[in-house]
């Protein structure tokens, strides 16, 4: 554990967590404002890790900021800042650990993103571990990643409280993401598409059934500039695809596109 978050603890301070991966944007400081409702002192980690990457060119080009996003944590009033380097991180070399987590990690991010999640457990263990936090905030922009992280801590063992905080849109309506700044101005004007279609779909699953408004969606899709990944309705507990409605289960429509060369998701519960 970091010694000074020790010495914390040891004083009875209440410690938030929220892990990042900086370019730190209005969705990013939700979560720590979240942190700051709920604890005595919050965490921010910066680490754009690279196991988590399956495109190279995707880590190359992934935006950093550390200066102007300790002046965002410093006008926030972020307490703590761990901006560790790669040797922190993986003090025995850099490659990721192997985890089962049950089948989750082999659909929709994990089958386009080979990897990825393995990456995303390793350094959120790593970060756990270093910060010992009471609590941790994830956003539910990454729905399957905030599941991923679920599951790490049954698996782990991790006994405090994990948050997912909604997803926090610019007024079109695109979830605010890092790699939105690398949108060229003809993707930015089209990227709010994503959480028209999302809206539609929710709409349409009123009375047409899931395979119904999947293909209308990806017909959306494919009149527009974005190259659609996937476009996918599951199960919003067990994030397996569902063909059909049961009755007391809700279900969340999971998107990926590329617009251009950015890769963008979101997700929306439907129903
Ligand atoms: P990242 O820096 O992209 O790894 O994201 C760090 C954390 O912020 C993750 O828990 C994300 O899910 C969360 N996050 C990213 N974008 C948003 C957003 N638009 N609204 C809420 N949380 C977000």
């Amino acid at each position: 554990m970091l010694p000074y978050i020790l010495e914390q603890k040891k004083n009875g301070k209440k410690i938030g967590f929220v892990p990042t991966m900086g370019a730190l944007h209005k969705g990013h400081l939700s979560l720590i404002e979240a942190s700051q409702k709920e604890n005595d002192l919050t965490v921010c980690s910066i680490f754009v890790n690279p196991t988590q990457f399956n495109n190279p060119e995707d880590l190359e080009k992934y935006p950093r900021n550390d200066k102007e996003d300790i002046e965002k944590l410093e006008a926030i009033g972020c307490d703590i800042l761990y901006l560790p380097t790669a040797e922190d991180v993986y003090p025995g070399g850099m490659h990721s650990s192997e985890f089962d987590f049950g089948g989750i990690e082999n659909q929709m991010e994990g089958e386009c993103r080979p990897g990825h999640f393995n990456g995303v457990a390793t350094v959120v263990n790593r970060l756990f571990r270093v910060t010992s936090p009471d609590a941790a905030y994830f956003g539910e922009k990454d729905y399957q990643q905030l599941a991923i992280v679920r599951k790490l801590m049954e698996i782990e063992n991790f006994g405090f409280k994990l948050v997912g905080i909604p997803t926090f849109r610019e007024k079109d309506g695109l979830a605010m993401s890092s790699r939105n700044v690398r949108l060229s101005p003809e993707f930015r004007a089209e990227a709010p598409k994503i959480y028209q279609f999302l809206l539609k779909a929710k709409d349409l699953c009123q009375n047409q059934d899931f395979k119904t408004v999947q293909k209308t969606i990806q017909e959306d899709f494919s009149k527009t500039e974005l190259q659609l990944e996937y476009f996918k309705i599951c199960d919003q507990n067990t994030l397996v695809e569902a063909t059909s409605r049961e009755e007391g289960k809700n279900y969340r429509a999971f998107v990926a596109v590329f617009a251009g060369k950015i890769r963008l998701i979101d997700n929306l519960q439907i129903c």
